[in-house]
């Protein structure tokens, strides 16, 4: 009987996630690592999106 958003919202907006997309091999991706990899080919070469 609480309306307002829960607290479960906010723990997922908390989480930092980001989105890559791979300028090697064009995989779009997500990681929350400062310095996140390529899944598929391991490049470093990546733009945020
Ligand atoms: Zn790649």
């Amino acid at each position: 009987m609480c309306g307002g958003g829960g607290p479960l919202f906010l723990e997922l907006e908390e989480v930092p996630w980001k989105k890559y997309q791979c300028h090697a091999c064009g995989r779009i991706f997500r990681s929350m690592g400062r310095s996140p990899r390529c899944p598929d080919c391991g490049s470093r070469e990546l733009g945020e999106i």
